[in-house]
């Protein structure tokens, strides 16, 4: 019997033990719920999610800093989280995380000051700290999430130097707790399919690479635009998208770097950081990466990197939701696009899942302090370049 005849004859909800946890004490600890199918046999077959663990059994997060990307992506990807609970706030603004903590289900006494981080230590239903804060602010927090001996995700960019990156990894495994960094795009779909398919050969050897992500920045008094909070301007917040995904989908390191930046002297917001940069990276194999972020255009983000045989594009490359891939070969004597339909997942219920996992798995985390590591030591290499006016080589 089919998995589709199974549900077709239960007819609606029935329970089965997920594949997830089976080395749990407790088969049922996963569950996963299924769907009576209502369409034709020349549809695609209906999933429903899951399996989901009972709300008692998840990963508990803390979350620390409500800003946008907490409110408006982090916190409502907790509802399609199979793995993980929120269940704790930290914020400088009590009024406002009562308020969120209410929304979520999470009790008052969950809802934390920066000055009463370390009480965190206290609450066993924690058993992550999310780093959700300015960049310049994410060394400490993390290192004080280690010191109470909590997991930590941290968001992208990991640090605002590649010394930071090193004592926060230093930290972490000092205090036996696992570390992740927030590089969503590794866990969404259409890039993880485009990787897959460059390793099995779809774009035969691969060339070229090129990327964009570049968005239109206003208020001058904010974090993002102060180089101590934030690190740098466009290249460690959005620039790093390109650099991640070069280095992401050839599977390759970069062996040298050149750069470009433009700094304008007459524009209020780019008093302390760049306005925009070029960097092109060259690799090992031959491959050249040629990428540019700007905090002064229109938002624009795409990448297309180049085979032998095929390319392959994504535009959106780097959206919350819409990312779309083509890839476009000769067939016969027709060049020929194709588009494969890849469903849309929440990336930031994919990367809190993962995260889940290694800690219920004791796996070490697909993108760990180590890979923040990298693209700084790197975007440190395209800051000489740029300042120098010469390629910098990197080490192996
Ligand atoms: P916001 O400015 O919207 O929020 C940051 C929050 O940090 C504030 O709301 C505040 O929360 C807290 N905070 C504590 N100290 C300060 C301070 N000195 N200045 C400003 N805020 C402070 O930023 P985002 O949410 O957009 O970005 C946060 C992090 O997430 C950054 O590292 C950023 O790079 C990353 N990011 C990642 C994205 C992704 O797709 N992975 C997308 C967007 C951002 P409170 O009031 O609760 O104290």
């Amino acid at each position: 019997m089919t998995r589709r005849e199974f549900v077709r004859s239960v007819g609606v909800a029935s329970a089965v033990p997920g594949a997830f946890m089976q080395n749990d004490q407790s088969p049922n600890a996963a569950n996963e719920v299924q769907l009576s199918q209502i369409h034709g046999p020349s549809e695609q077959d209906e999933k429903a999610p899951g399996p989901f663990l009972p709300t008692k059994r998840r990963i508990g997060y803390a979350i620390v800093g409500l800003g946008r990307l907490s409110l408006d992506q982090i916190l409502p990807a907790f509802a399609v989280s199979q793995y993980c609970t929120p269940v704790a706030l930290v914020s400088g603004d009590r009024t406002k995380a009562l308020k969120i903590a209410d929304q979520y289900g999470i009790d008052a006494a969950g809802v934390y000051g920066y000055d009463s981080f370390e009480r965190l230590a206290e609450n066993p239903r924690v058993d992550v700290v999310y780093v959700v804060l300015p960049n310049g602010l994410h060394a400490e927090y993390v290192t004080r999430a280690a010191k109470i001996k909590k997991h930590v995700l941290c968001e992208k960019p990991m640090a605002v130097s590649s010394q930071e990156a090193r004592t926060m990894i230093r930290s972490c495994k000092a205090a036996g707790v696992k570390l992740m960094i927030a590089y969503r795009q590794q866990y969404e779909p259409n890039n993880k399919a485009l990787r897959q398919s460059i390793a099995n050969g779809a774009l035969g050897k691969v060339h070229g690479f090129v990327s964009s992500n570049s968005q239109q920045q206003g208020d001058p008094t904010q974090w993002r635009l102060n180089l101590k909070l934030a690190g740098g301007g466009c290249l460690p917040d959005v620039g790093l998208y390109c650099l991640n995904a070069a280095r992401f989908l050839s599977g390759e390191e970069p062996s040298e770097v050149s750069a470009t930046i433009w700094q304008p002297r007459d524009d209020p917001r780019f008093t302390q950081v760049e306005a925009s940069c070029s960097f092109t990276l060259k690799f090992p194999s031959g491959l050249i990466a040629s990428c540019s972020t700007s905090y002064d255009v229109h938002k624009s983000q795409f990448l297309r990197i180049e085979g032998d045989q095929a390319w392959a594009e994504l535009s959106p490359a780097f959206a919350y939701h819409g990312n779309k891939l083509r890839y476009s070969k000769l067939q016969g004597d027709m060049e020929t696009e194709t588009a494969p339909q890849i469903g849309e997942k929440n990336q930031f219920a994919l990367e809190m899942d993962h995260f889940a996992e290694c800690i219920l798995e004791k796996k070490e985390p697909h993108t760990p302090g180590e890979e923040g590591l990298r693209d700084h030591v790197i975007m440190e290499a395209i800051y000489q370049a740029a300042h120098s006016r010469k390629s910098v080589v990197l080490e192996a």
